[in-house]
């Protein structure tokens, strides 16, 4: 008789968070906003919480309740580079008002905006890409400092915001809080005369959500406030506030699992797969095939988003030669443990050619492996096999101690005749 199939049972430790998460919930689901910024504070996360703010048109209400909370709490606010004369002016107008001592601007990598927005119109081009350099690739190194952080998100503002809770597990094991999650409007605009908080200059010229000005327009009387971010794109979240999965952090769904395995860390993947059909002059944050780039080259070079380069079992990486540099990041296939000629592409890349960005082994990638690929130049790994993906976590990755063969110049091999040893 056919054994019934059973449904694949969820790792302990991911039932013991999603329920976790669910607790909190549950015992602070009729708090108010204080209150469960309080908690946040000094129970569940003290000492181990940020506030993340924009300070548009209603940040005043949350930072008033972190100014009663803790005053001292670390506030992070985006510096894009792109924002309103106004808002900044209205970022010391609050920090005054309310007796905030500890916030900080994070500014973009300068050497990304160089790269990826030389004319300052990434926004208009692919907006997706600008908010990732601007807001996303700033705030990360910083979210990774706490434990969790607070957002002013509501559930009012967007359809996929509607199921908002208190608490939201992300999927690397921080926690979002969202006081203001039950807020609607009419309880914001009430708020703040209630407390009499200074408006941010522009929201009486009849701009409802403010974030950056090339993406803020007017919204009319009635109109949906956030209908002016982003106005005409098909976009309506920066991205900061996306799980890794590309959805609002939910609290009851296991972990979404990093794949990609760079200085030490699984991290979030900035890069999504090449697909068939894909547009080589429009793509963005993808690896373009070799032979792709070879039939497109111009498009590609003209392509203003951040690209990678994709190369498989065959391909020459001296015919891209005089273009490496175009490239964020060079990803090399192993489509099987047993194929070792992606270790010489790695090599002549990091030796001959002089490419000092990201290589990426790709496919079969297994932890016997990795150590032989770091020394031959690969510095991030994408690793689907489970065992492996332990193992890294755990730092558990085999040491290569002696070796017969010596990687570049300065390797010398042990118990050989180093001296014989020709530099070239
Ligand atoms: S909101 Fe607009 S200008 Fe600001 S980072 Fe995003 S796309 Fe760029």
């Amino acid at each position: 008789m056919a054994m019934p199939k059973l449904a694949p049972v969820p790792a302990a430790h991911d039932k013991l968070r999603a329920l976790g998460i669910l607790a909190l919930n549950g015992m602070f689901d009729e708090m108010d906003a204080v209150g469960v910024l309080r908690q946040a504070a000094s129970e569940i996360l003290a000492g181990d919480l940020a506030v993340v703010s924009s300070f548009g048109a209603d940040s005043a209400v949350l930072l008033h309740l972190v100014a009663q909370v803790d005053p001292s709490l670390p506030v992070y606010f985006l510096e894009t580079g792109k924002h309103f004369r106004e808002t900044l002016d209205y970022v010391e107008t609050l920090k005054k008002h309310l007796g905030l001592i500890n916030v900080h601007a994070l500014h973009p990598n300068s050497e990304d905006v160089k790269r990826f927005d030389p004319t300052g119109d990434l926004w208009e081009t692919d907006p997706d890409s600008c908010c990732h350099i601007r807001k996303t690739e700033p705030l990360e190194p910083v979210t990774e400092q706490y434990g969790g952080w607070v957002t002013g998100r509501k559930r009012f503002q967007t359809k996929e915001r509607g199921v908002l809770p208190h608490f939201e597990l992300t999927s690397d094991d921080r926690i979002k809080v969202n006081p203001l999650a039950y807020f609607s409007d009419a309880d914001v605009n009430q708020y703040k005369i209630d407390h009499g908080l200074p408006e941010h200059p522009l929201f009486a010229k009849g701009y409802k959500s403010i974030g950056c000005a090339p993406c803020t327009s007017v919204v009319a009387e009635g109109e949906d406030p956030r209908a002016g971010r982003w106005r005409g794109l098909n976009k309506k979240e920066c991205g900061i506030h996306f799980d890794f999965n590309g959805a609002i952090a939910k609290p009851m769904t296991a972990a979404t699992k990093h794949t990609l395995w760079k200085d030490g860390a699984f991290i979030a993947d900035p890069f999504h797969e090449w697909a068939e059909g894909d547009d080589p002059a429009t793509v963005s944050y993808k690896h373009v095939p070799l032979a792709v780039f070879l039939a497109n080259r111009d498009a590609v070079l003209a392509n203003p988003h951040p690209l990678g380069l994709l190369i498989v079992p065959g391909d020459r990486i001296e015919d891209a030669e005089a273009d490496l540099g175009r490239f964020a990041s060079i990803a090399i296939k192993f489509p099987a443990f047993t194929d070792g000629r992606g270790y010489s592409v790695s090599r002549l890349l990091a030796e001959r050619h002089g490419y000092g960005n990201e290589i990426r082994a790709i496919g079969d990638v297994l932890q016997d492996q990795i150590p032989l690929m770091r020394r031959c130049g690969f510095n991030a790994f994408v690793v689907t096999h489970e065992p492996t993906r332990q193992a890294l976590i755990e730092n558990r990755l085999p040491e290569v101690a002696l070796f017969y063969q010596p990687v570049g110049i300065t390797e010398v091999p042990a118990g050989t005749r180093p001296f014989l040893r020709r530099a070239h």
